[in-house]
């Protein structure tokens, strides 16, 4: 595949909390589905060119040579063209409901895996998992809290990274055919998670029912991605959950 490729079918299927380059620039990262790509990262994207998911989006994508996995890619010009980086992506609406639910069938058709470990074993980043959840909390994140939160020029509301999350949404689970020897416990990287906590300092630990992790009601899939240091460390990136019966 060349090294450079305009993407004009994406659909936005996660998005994880923005988190902090050494160089204080604060970035994020979306994971996108293309009919003709397959499963796409777009790493890193400005704060002010925020996609959500289901957005339909178009962007120029080259290949990062610091992140050799193949679903990863970034917008042409990242670095030196940052301060005008959203301009290059072009948003034309939003998936509507009923073909959310037909991609999210397409996706664990095409994407789903029985375990974690085939993604690894295929050396794959991103994957789909049917996941049987055993428990879901709140974790303080300990390491690398920053309590402050500094107001930029290009976000001049407060913008949260990360790191100035005192506490972290984990998940227990069992993949449907789990080969791990023991049950997978990981990060939630969900924004919409994050969100809440920032909005509802006095009561973050809602986040975690908010995803509907446990609830019996709701069919539940997650998007789950690899970090690019740790190849075999696994993250939660989305949770897609529908109420039961309307999948
Ligand atoms: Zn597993």
């Amino acid at each position: 595949m060349s090294d450079t490729q305009f993407m004009d079918d994406l659909i936005v299927i996660g998005e994880a909390v923005p988190d902090e380059l050494k160089d204080k620039r604060k970035v994020l990262c979306s994971a996108c589905y293309s009919d003709e790509h397959g499963l796409v990262r777009i790493y890193p994207i400005p704060p002010n060119a925020h996609m959500r998911r289901w957005d339909r989006v178009s962007i120029p994508l080259e290949r990062n040579p610091q992140d050799t996995r193949g679903e990863s890619w970034k917008v042409q010009g990242s670095k030196r063209e940052w301060d005008v980086l959203s301009e290059k992506i072009h948003r034309h609406g939003k998936l509507p409901q009923p073909g959310r639910i037909s991609l999210l069938h397409k996706l664990y058709r095409d994407f789903g895996v029985d375990c974690i470990q085939n993604l690894n074993d295929n050396m794959l980043s991103l994957g789909i998992i049917k996941p049987d959840v055993l428990n879901a909390w709140m974790e303080e994140r300990g390491e690398r809290y920053d309590p402050t939160v500094q107001i930029t020029l290009d976000s001049p509301t407060r913008f949260f990274t990360i790191h100035n999350y005192k506490l972290q949404p984990r998940v227990k689970y069992r993949c449907s055919d789990c080969r791990s020897q023991n049950p997978h416990n990981q990060q939630i990287l969900e924004w919409g998670a994050y969100e809440w906590m920032r909005k509802h300092p006095d009561n973050p630990e809602q986040a975690i029912p908010n995803l509907r992790l446990t609830d019996p009601q709701y069919d539940k899939y997650f998007l789950v991605g690899n970090m690019s240091k740790y190849r075999n460390a696994f993250v939660v990136i989305s949770v897609f959950r529908f109420k039961h019966g309307t999948i």
